[in-house]
């Protein structure tokens, strides 16, 4: 589990991480010879300091110093001026929850950990994503609700250019493409299961060259961790065979892109409450609730699930990438698909948030999902009709139900902005400087054609 929250880390708190620090410090030794330390900044990457073995327990007690400065950064590298953080002063100490740290196959020698930020002083960073992750699952604790969360991961393996030229051929679900990567593919399971991530399945998808892997449903912070972690070890092997990893929404334009959905149930009193209930397909009163909630939510939630401008590239109708903020059973074109558990696994159920990609930062979008389910839960609210097939296809009886999400990252913007449930929990740091970050995006990307859009950010990571 990770790092309880609590608003500032203790005396107390810093010796147990110490004393935890030296004794990996320990047992390490031989095996391992630095720990990489990541957090994922507001551009959706994810940001390192590596410190040798030796280093690790003063690392675990004070943390390494990482300035504020970091979420203004922009995808393309640079700083964007206009950002509330373009200052260089202030630093923060970024502390390896080390009950998350997994010891790496590829790259090997080496081992990871997820940081939290805090202030020199212990008190937790306002702007830290993590932190605000672990605050929305302990304020559902604390209303007797969890939830449990799993990111899928689609990514495209190229070869090692600048261009996208797929590394492997065949089609989606092909015998072809998954013989022609079979090696490769073995290799990122292996080394992701050596990391501690249980993968439940791998197979070829529907675009050039792509993959996409599955992984349990953990804790909303462990699943956003796991999706750090996912990605990390997919670009350490890909480079190791001389190949390269395109976790971007759009690694093409015209083509369908890579998603990042988000599978989420919410849990009381050990129950499913997407299952077991009188309601549709078995939802209970609350569950139902919770779904209604997330689903209207979605233009707000969609600026930090699709953050990028190529974000809205990829999110197009007829590209099972959840274009229409409608929801049903087991629909793909769906941006809130109802996946009921079955006969012989009921409690499995979960909704599988489709519209949301890999260029979001997941600490963000698990602790949002959670505030908007939470808030949610204590309302009551029926979904409105299922709609099921595409509802981009001309004649469908219900196009005119069939509502589109946001098409630009502005649009979600404006309504991530008018959300009080995400303002209330987040804080207005967190989503002013998230904000300012996205409009530099915005930016960047005017008066260029989708093809320099999606140059832009094919490699992010
Ligand atoms: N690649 C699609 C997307 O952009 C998803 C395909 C699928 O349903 O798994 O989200
Ligand atoms: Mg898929």
């Amino acid at each position: 589990m990770p790092r309880p929250f609590s608003p500032a880390r203790s005396e107390a708190d810093r010796a147990a991480d110490e004393r935890r620090g030296q004794a990996l410090e320990r047992q390490l030794a031989g095996e391992v010879s630095g720990v990489a330390i990541t957090f994922v900044d507001h551009s959706g990457a994810a940001r390192v300091k590596a410190v040798p073995l030796t280093g690790l327990a003063r690392a675990a007690r004070s943390g390494v110093g990482f300035s504020p400065v970091l979420d203004a950064f922009t995808s393309a590298g640079g700083i964007d001026a206009a950002s509330p953080l373009c200052v260089p002063d202030g630093d923060l100490r970024l502390v390896p929850d080390l009950d998350r740290l997994a010891v790496l196959r590829a790259p090997e020698g080496w081992a990871w950990a997820p940081g939290d930020r805090f202030h020199q002083d212990g008190a937790v960073y306002a702007g830290c994503q993590r932190s605000f992750a672990r605050a929305q699952v302990a304020a559902g604790l604390n209303k007797g609700i969890s939830a449990l969360m799993a990111f899928e991961v689609e990514w495209m393996i190229g070869r090692d250019t600048e261009e996208f030229h797929p590394a492997v051929g065949g089609t989606g679900y092909g015998l072809a493409r998954f013989l022609g990567a079979a090696d490769y593919a073995r290799e990122v399971i292996d080394s992701l299961e050596a990391a501690g991530v249980r993968v439940e399945q791998i197979h070829p998808e529907f675009g050039p060259g792509q993959f996409e892997v599955s992984v349990s449903a953990q804790d909303p912070v462990s699943a956003a961790d796991t999706n750090v972690l996912v990605k990390l070890i997919i670009s350490a092997v890909s480079a190791r065979r001389g190949m390269r990893a395109s976790f971007a929404p759009a690694v093409l334009a015209n083509n369908v892109g890579n998603g990042g959905h988000l599978h989420a149930s919410f849990w009381q009193d050990g129950s499913n409450l997407l299952a077991g209930g009188r309601g549709r397909y078995g939802l209970t009163e609350r569950g139902e609730s919770i779904a209604a909630g997330l689903l209207e939510s979605l233009p707000a939630l969609l600026a930090i699930g699709a953050p990028m401008p190529a974000s809205y590239l990829r999110l197009l109708p007829s590209r099972w990438a959840g274009a229409y903020q409608v929801w049903g059973k087991e629909n793909r074109e769906a941006a809130l698909r109802f996946v009921q558990g079955s006969p012989s696994d009921p409690a499995a159920a979960n909704v599988e948030l489709k519209c949301f990609d890999l260029s979001a930062n997941p600490y963000l979008l698990a602790g949002a999902v959670m505030a908007v389910a939470m808030s949610a839960a204590g309302r009551h609210a029926a979904l409105p009709d299922e709609v099921s097939g595409d509802p981009g296809v001309r004649g469908h009886p219900q196009a005119d139900q069939a509502v589109r999400l946001p098409a630009s990252l502005g649009a979600a913007l404006k309504a991530l902005e008018a959300n009080d449930d995400l303002r209330a929990a987040a804080g207005d740091q967190l989503i002013s400087t998230f904000a300012a970050s996205r409009r530099a995006e915005i930016e960047l990307a005017d008066g260029k054609s989708e093809e320099e859009i999606v140059t832009q950010s094919r490699w992010l990571l």
